[in-house]
């Protein structure tokens, strides 16, 4: 008995003499490599060539400094709590005397972790941050064999310092300024 109208009877008559060559099969097959031969190549050489993302595309994170080069993020720990994946991990630390260029609130990030196999890249702990301190640049997670190597610590998340190291300060930012143009977020 039959389930559905779609089984198909098996063809199980004896090929031709000409059908067991082959011939006309292989040049069918041979019609469509030549035809794909001058079509437009959908790949690319990467990593040589690398494909522009969208405008909107979330990649690793970056904890941002200020324009004097101070770190920004002061460990409220609302990026952890926005977190769907519970990626984020930190322990706060007071900021003492003579620390002033270095951390700009009086509390800072002392450890600072985000476990990237975790990390569905949905951008909430950006959207949940006060302090303009953690950004989701467009660079990839780069690939890695240990399991370990995908915890990014805070000296892996911390963006470069913009007056000692400006032009890395820069690349690093990518296109941070105008994704925040166009989320209409300001600077804490
Ligand atoms: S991008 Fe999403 S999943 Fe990844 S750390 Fe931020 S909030 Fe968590
Ligand atoms: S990154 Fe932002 S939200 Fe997360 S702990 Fe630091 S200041 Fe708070």
């Amino acid at each position: 008995m039959r389930l559905t109208n779609r089984a198909v009877e098996v063809n199980r008559k004896p090929m031709t003499f000409l059908e067991s060559l082959y011939v006309w099969n292989i040049a069918k097959g041979m019609g469509i490599t030549l035809r794909h031969l001058f079509k437009k190549k959908v790949t690319i050489q990467y990593p040589e060539q690398k494909r522009p993302f969208s405008k909107v595309f979330r990649g690793l994170h970056i904890l941002n400094r200020d324009e004097e080069g101070r770190e920004r993020c002061t460990a409220c720990g609302l990026c952890a709590v926005a977190c769907p994946a519970e990626a984020i991990t930190m322990e706060a630390a007071e900021r003492k005397p003579g620390e002033e260029h270095l951390y700009r609130e009086e509390k800072y990030a002392a450890k600072y972790e985000i476990n990237m196999l975790r990390c569905i890249f949905c951008g909430l702990c950006e959207e949940a941050c006060p302090k303009d301190a953690i950004y989701l640049t467009q660079t990839f997670a780069p690939a890695n064999y240990a399991r370990e190597g995908f915890i990014y610590k805070k000296e892996d998340l911390l963006i470069p310092h913009p007056i000692h190291e400006p032009e890395a300060y820069q690349k690093a930012l990518g296109n941070i300024e105008e994704r925040k143009i166009q989320k209409g977020k300001t600077t804490a």
